[in-house]
C-alpha cells in the first residue's frame, strides 16, 4: 500500500524525520518531557533544539509534572474527524509553569472549567507509515 504524507496529520516521530524523536520515544513510554536549554536553563513548550532566548542549542530533556489545571478550552461538537469519537476537548493546560496546547479525553465536557485539575494521558494514534505505534500528548479529568 503507498503512504501519501498529505492525508496523515501525525507527525512522523522517527529519527530519520525529526529531531525530537527522543521527546517521542519518551511519549510512547508514558512521560512528559520538554527541553531545557543548557545555556540558560529555558523550559520550553513545545520542545524547542534552538534557544531564542541565548540561541544555544545545547539542551536536555526533562520531565515534567504528570498534572496540571485547564487555562481554557472549547468543545468540537461537530465536523470531528474520521476516526476520532466527539465531542473533542482542545485545551490551554498549565503544566510545571508551562502552557500546553492538547486535547482532554473526557465524555463528559460540561464537567470541565477553567481551573480543573487535569492528568497527563498520552494517547497512541495511528501507526506511522512503517507500522511503529505513535503517541500524542492528552489530558483526562483527574
Ligand atoms: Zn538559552
Amino acid at each position: 500500500m503507498s503512504y501519501s504524507r498529505a492525508l496523515d496529520p501525525l507527525p512522523l516521530h522517527s529519527a530519520e524525520h525529526t529531531k525530537h524523536h527522543e521527546f517521542y520515544a519518551r511519549l510512547a513510554e508514558g512521560r512528559l518531557t520538554t527541553s531545557r536549554c543548557r545555556g540558560c536553563g529555558r523550559l520550553d513548550w513545545p520542545p524547542r533544539l534552538f534557544c531564542p532566548e541565548c540561541a544555544s542549542d545545547a539542551f536536555e530533556w526533562v520531565d515534567l509534572p504528570s498534572d496540571g489545571t485547564v487555562h481554557g478550552f472549547t468543545v468540537q461538537e461537530t465536523g470531528v474527524p474520521v476516526g476520532f469519537s466527539g465531542p473533542l476537548v482542545f485545551a490551554i493546560v498549565k503544566v510545571g509553569g508551562l502552557r500546553i496546547f492538547a486535547p482532554i479525553l473526557t465524555r463528559d465536557p460540561a464537567a470541565l472549567a477553567v481551573g480543573v485539575r487535569v492528568r497527563f494521558a498520552p494517547v497512541r494514534v495511528a501507526d506511522d507509515p512503517k507500522g511503529a505505534p505513535r503517541h500524542l500528548v492528552a489530558f483526562e479529568p483527574a
